[in-house]
């Protein structure tokens, strides 16, 4: 029998919306340290006071709901739901921080050109490579975390409608890999180990982000993030090679503290916003609501509605 019969689809939602939690909380952190001056971000840093509220949330969290969503209406990726949300809600909110391809391939879907052209068209034709697949996989991870072969599928699915590219599909599928690992094998993790790293190595495409990953394997978790990420990249070339090592490392090195886990995302900055998603959408998934300050998660600004 298969397993995805047995755990209640509110199961799963309960799973995916934990995720989504923890992801937007990290977003909406991240994303509070663009505009303030380096020396204050460290001070805030060295003394982890957090930022002033609103947190206000971008494009991550935006399209990781509408992923969540798609999952809660149809119990898989329907990809031409999916992609008709995220280009109705770009249409809505269009200043979320996406980046420009997004904006491109967004805006062609919005005017009625099926997904599967507007996201194979991008860089001559290759797609993108971006690591916008691997910022919203976690819930999907989450959500098929007992059936491994179908969530490299639904991962896929789900990055593919905007990352056509075979490494952007890769970090989403390495993301939803780590966060099933996550809801299923971190209470038998030994202390500081690189299992989930090993876990996702094991069941990943071998495209550049798998090669950027074992590295990750050769890095020891006492070592300071900022030190990892000059190795690994810290997401400032938007690319999932560049982005998805550190942030499993990170959340390999704090995977039973959420708050640490954000500090050291944010602490090696590029991506911030998109480092602290996907880090915070992972930890979440093992350290529970109990993980996430009530003062952290009172700053993201409300994201209910964007579920209904
Ligand atoms: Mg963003």
């Amino acid at each position: 029998m298969n397993a995805s019969t047995v755990i209640p689809e509110q199961d799963r939602l309960n799973l995916a919306m934990l995720s989504l939690d923890g992801l937007s909380v990290g977003d909406a952190f991240g994303q509070s340290f663009f505009f303030v001056p380096p020396a204050v971000a460290d001070s805030r840093q060295a003394e982890r006071h957090i930022p002033p509220p609103p947190w206000f949330y971008t494009d991550d969290t935006v399209m990781a709901a509408a992923v969540v969503k798609c999952l809660g209406r149809h119990g898989k990726i329907d990809q031409d739901w999916l992609a008709d949300e995220f280009a109705r809600e770009y249409r809505r909110e269009p200043d979320r921080g996406y980046g420009g391809t997004a904006r491109g391939i967004l805006h062609r879907i919005g005017e009625g050109m099926p997904w599967k052209d507007a996201a194979a068209e991008v860089f001559d034709g290759e797609g993108s490579c971006g690591n916008g697949g691997a910022m919203r996989a976690a819930p999907v991870g989450a959500w098929f975390h007992d059936d491994l072969k179908e969530l490299v599928e639904q991962a896929k699915r789900s990055a593919v409608v905007t990352h056509f590219h075979p490494d952007g599909q890769a970090g989403a599928i390495a993301v939803a890999l780590a966060a099933a690992w996550m809801v299923t094998q971190l209470d038998n993790q030994r202390p500081r180990s690189h299992c989930m790293i090993e876990f996702v190595l094991a069941h990943l495409p071998q495209t550049e982000t798998w090669w950027r990953l074992k590295k990750a394997l050769t890095l020891p978790l006492e070592m300071s993030p900022r030190t990892a990420a000059s190795i690994l990249g810290n997401g400032s070339q938007v690319i999932s090679s560049d982005t998805v090592p550190f942030c499993l490392w990170c959340a390999c090195r704090h995977a039973d503290d959420y708050t640490e886990a954000l500090w050291s995302a944010v602490g090696v900055q590029g991506d911030m916003d998109t480092n602290c998603a996907i880090v915070g959408s992972l930890v979440t998934l093992g350290t529970g609501y109990e993980g996430i300050p009530a003062d952290w998660l009172a700053a993201r600004e409300p994201l209910q509605s964007r579920l209904s």
